[in-house]
């Protein structure tokens, strides 16, 4: 159908990504932003002739057409831009990028939690309107997915039957169509569709919020000593850490209903149990609360808490990982932020924010407020002057804060 991707990021998912899409007939390209890393996957995809991705029933063998770290040899010519990348690596893809997008092209990010309109409305700038871009932001990854030899193999362990996306502009319904069906046909087996405000993907009750919040069930009373073993992630999930992302959940639900009696289309919005259970339902055994939700889930067998080991072979927790660098500043700063401004309590996520952010050196939750100096490097709506549930729901830049 003569359709070419851009694939942003070389890791686990662009490699799904890359073997994927142009097995299913697209043209991909893969645009780095470092020059190395370009390299390195451009000689070993050379020399296998493409990329394999295994999945247990399948294979998809794709070869990208161009591997570059110059956007100028890859964005031009294509018609949908996928950030596929963590969320800090969003803004700067973004700048790359924008003095060689094409016309009508569709630009975003999947998953693109925290904000990812505002903050690609501030990289892209006049390019936005000048260049009748679309932005869009899924969800979640559809795919549970690793490389295991670079630029060549990859494994697909699990696939997402749906996705939903947000875009911005939203009112042309034949181009949301487009889009929803584009990415339908890219994938195999996930059916993406668009609907709601663009708040929702910002709002869903996913990494943002588990991340942090089994991250500090998990640690808030620890004792600072080194263990022996690694805590188990998600199956230790007790009741504390169960209440936990309930709350956070809650918190969002409130700001959800805020905005929506502001007018925003957030009908399709679920809370954290009832998005779990769509999702993964049939690999939970246990569906009668938050935390056996989590405990049971078959998916998230095994997974470890991140740690460092010691020279003596103990452990410490590793907090500066993605659960917190990524996931705060693009996630639960961000929902405290726009729960702030729809003038919602949110005790639970400033219990989490209050002891997360120091672990990675960071200031966004001070007196109260979002305003520490790191909102300047996030997604956080005060970032960009927002201060009525009205200007979220309009959502253009008030003014920047840097
Ligand atoms: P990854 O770590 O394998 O890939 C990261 C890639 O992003 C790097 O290879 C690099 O190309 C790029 N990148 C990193 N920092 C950058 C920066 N500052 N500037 C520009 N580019 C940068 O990640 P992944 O496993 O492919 O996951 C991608 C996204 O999907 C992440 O947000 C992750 O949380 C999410 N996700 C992944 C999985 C999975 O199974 N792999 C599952 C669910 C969600």
């Amino acid at each position: 159908e003569g359709i070419t991707v851009t694939v942003c990021g070389g890791g686990n998912a662009a490699h799904i990504a890359a073997g994927m899409f142009a097995s299913r007939g697209a043209t991909v390209n893969l645009f780095f932003s470092f020059k190395d890393e370009a390299e390195r996957f451009k000689a070993a995809c050379d020399k296998a002739g493409g990329v394999t991705v295994t999945r247990k029933d399948k294979t998809y063998f794709g070869q990208p057409k161009v591997i570059s770290h110059d956007p100028a040899e890859c964005i031009p010519m294509t018609d949908i831009v996928l950030l596929i990348v963590p969320a800090f690596a969003h803004e700067p893809i973004l700048q790359q990028i924008k003095p060689h997008l094409k016309d009508g092209a569709a630009v975003g990010a999947i998953p693109g939690p925290g904000a990812f309109d505002l903050v690609a409305l501030n990289a892209l700038g006049d390019v936005f309107t000048q260049k009748n871009i679309t932005l869009f932001a899924g969800t979640s990854l559809p795919w549970a997915c690793r490389f295991d030899e670079y630029g060549a193999k990859a494994t697909l362990l699990g696939v997402k039957t749906k996705v939903d996306i947000t875009t911005r502009p939203n009112n042309d319904a034949k181009r949301n169509a487009w889009l929803a069906d584009a990415l339908t046909r890219l994938h195999d087996d996930t059916d993406f569709h668009c609907r709601g405000h663009f708040l929702m993907t910002t709002l869903w009750p996913t990494n943002a919020v588990i991340h942090p919040g089994v991250s500090y069930g998990i640690w808030h009373d620890w004792d600072g000593n080194p263990l022996d073993e690694a805590p188990l992630f998600y199956q230790n999930c007790n009741k504390f850490t169960g209440g936990v992302l309930k709350g956070m959940s809650d918190e969002i639900a409130a700001t959800v209903e805020v905005l929506k009696s502001n007018g925003a289309d957030l009908s399709h919005w679920q809370p954290i149990d009832v998005y779990m259970l769509d999702v993964y339902g049939d690999v939970i055994s246990d569906h009668s609360s938050v935390d056996r939700i989590f405990a049971t889930n078959d998916a998230f067998r095994g997974l470890k808490a991140p740690m460092i080991t010691r020279d003596d072979g103990k452990l410490d927790p590793n907090f500066r990982t993605r659960y917190l660098t990524e996931d705060l500043p693009h996630g639960l700063a961000v929902l405290r932020g726009i729960a702030e401004i729809c003038g919602v309590e949110t005790p639970t996520m400033d219990k989490v924010l209050l002891w997360a952010q120091p672990l990675i050196e960071k200031e966004y939750l001070v007196d109260g407020k979002i305003k520490g100096k790191d909102v300047a490097q996030s997604g956080c709506p005060q970032r960009f002057g927002i201060t009525t549930p009205q200007q979220l729901i309009k959502g253009d830049i008030v003014s920047l804060k840097n």
